[in-house]
């Protein structure tokens, strides 16, 4: 799962690195799913459910399942890239938010509280005895902390052979409550923050989830294994 972690990434990065003006979030997706196949994977979301991409490119009030299309980006756009890569029979899912040129304060705040509620559920998760509302309150504390809303129609998850396997890992949840983690799961902690209310709703094309007030939402996941030693980020493309 290292490996497929470590592909997945890699295209997180490779699409990361595509986020600028003028550039298209179809260029985006062929140069994701050329990344993945250079190593021999396959992308995890290339026709999963009848996704018709490789990756998940959502802009601004976008949430997750955007549809990489002839948009083309513009300076101060958030771009939040979601990929998944299927390798010797695992799967690695990741996702991150990168900027458009120069973006709005709100926006870099919003980027940073996304990827800090992340490293909040790490620590939570590396607790004794946590369970999985740990890992929920862990970023809807912080998330709300920070004026932020916490998407609750889509979670994290297993992942393994599948890429959505159980448990469902909600952000949002009490502390204290839920599966007891262990040793041994891997599973995909993937904050979804947005900068006013939590409510989303799903376009007319029936996959893109964006904010029902039209602000601005990021996403920030990795697949970790939670191990005796603490948790293992498995999508680092190091
Ligand atoms: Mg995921």
């Amino acid at each position: 799962m290292r490996d497929a972690g470590r592909i997945a990434a890699l295209a997180r990065e490779a699409g990361g690195a595509l986020c600028k003006e003028g550039v298209t979030t179809a260029q985006i997706d062929a140069e994701i799913r050329k990344v993945i196949r250079s190593h021999g994977a396959s992308p995890s979301f290339l026709h999963l459910y009848g996704f018709p991409a490789s990756a998940c490119i959502s802009v601004n009030e976008e949430v997750i399942h955007g549809i990489p299309s002839d948009r083309v980006l513009q300076a101060g756009d958030i771009v939040k890239i979601d990929v998944g890569a299927f390798y010797r029979g695992y799967h690695g899912d990741c996702a991150a938010s990168f900027p458009v040129g120069e973006i709005s304060d709100e926006a870099k705040d919003l980027i940073e509280v996304t990827r800090e509620c992340f490293f909040q559920a790490v620590n939570a998760a590396e607790a004794p005895g946590a369970r999985l509302g740990d890992i929920g309150h862990a970023v809807q504390s912080y998330a709300e902390a920070h004026g932020c809303g916490v998407v609750r129609d889509y979670v994290g998850h297993g992942v393994g052979q599948k890429l959505h396997e159980y448990p469902e890992v909600p952000n949002y949840g009490s502390a204290g409550h839920g599966v007891r983690l262990s040793a041994g799961m891997t599973i995909a902690i993937e904050p979804m923050i947005n900068a006013g209310t939590h409510e989303v709703r799903t376009l007319a094309n029936r996959w893109t989830v964006v904010t029902k007030d039209g602000r601005l939402s990021s996403h920030y996941e990795n697949t970790v294994a939670l191990t005796k030693n603490g948790v293992w980020i498995l999508t680092d493309p190091n």
